[in-house]
């Protein structure tokens, strides 16, 4: 039965901030979460989650780590795993990021084996998904999501552990967007092949974010769409009075 999907608008700071950065950015997106109307998540680099935690307790925004390894511990330098980010106090964790797709050449199936250890460690995985340009100019846009989709999101996922994110490509950090039909036109495609794979129940409860160049003048009317049910955001998530607007324009 589909229950009404509460709005999330997620933070991904990527790799930039110092410990002082995130303490200051965390406790403005803190303060302001009140008014927000949403749920609020952020996502700053591994290195500031201690100091993000810090800054955001006692407030109703959530953590979560950008990318978490498939193992519970080991020999992987660099990598943190999901049990980690969940003792460190996230609830959620990107995985799929074009940004690694591209640089790091992650898999669907590496993808799918990240979810599976978010869901393991107690996480919601937000899983991200989208087309470059060069495959939507060629009509392969639905195909293209569709293949991720089915590829990346585990098995046994339930639409209280899953986020999706679908994210074009070409519209990360560009400023460019997709007009809101195609935006619509793909999220319900999305929600039709979750819906057959997963089941109807998942199909109808799972929240499908948007992400790529959001900003405070774009949101309302992304955001206002039938299966749009909130947002990735990258560049304007830095500064806390823009995440704050997206927020409140979404409401
Ligand atoms: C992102 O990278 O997740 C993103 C959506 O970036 P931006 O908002 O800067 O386009």
């Amino acid at each position: 039965m589909a229950t009404p999907r509460v709005m999330l608008i997620a933070g991904n700071w990527k790799m930039n901030g110092l410990v002082d950065d995130g303490r200051t950015l965390a406790q403005a997106v803190a303060a302001g979460a009140s008014e927000a109307g949403c749920e609020l998540l952020v996502c700053p680099p591994a290195g500031l989650l201690s100091t993000v935690a810090a800054a955001l307790s006692g407030s109703a925004v959530a953590l979560g780590g950008q990318d978490c390894h498939p193992e519970v511990s080991g020999a992987h330098t660099g990598d943190i795993s999901a049990e980690m980010l969940s003792d460190i106090g996230c609830g959620f964790v990107i995985v799929g990021h074009s940004e690694r797709r591209a640089d790091h050449g992650e898999s669907d199936d590496l993808v799918r084996a990240k979810a599976e250890a978010a869901h393991r460690a107690g996480l919601t995985a937000v899983i991200c998904v989208g087309e470059t340009e060069a495959e939507r100019d060629a009509g392969q846009a639905d195909a293209v999501v569709g293949k991720q989709v089915l590829g990346s999101v585990p098995e046994n996922a339930t639409a209280a552990n899953t986020v999706i994110a679908y994210e074009p490509v070409w519209a990360i950090g560009t400023g460019r967007t997709p007009t809101p039909e195609d935006v619509q036109a793909i999220h319900s495609h999305m929600r039709n092949v979750v819906s057959e794979r997963h089941g109807g129940e998942f199909g109808a409860n799972v929240r499908l974010l948007y992400g790529g160049s959001v900003k405070p003048g774009n949101a309302t009317e992304l955001m206002g769409l039938e299966d749009v049910d909130g947002a990735l955001v990258g560049g304007a998530s830095l500064v806390a009075e823009d995440f704050l607007a997206i927020a409140a324009n979404s409401g």
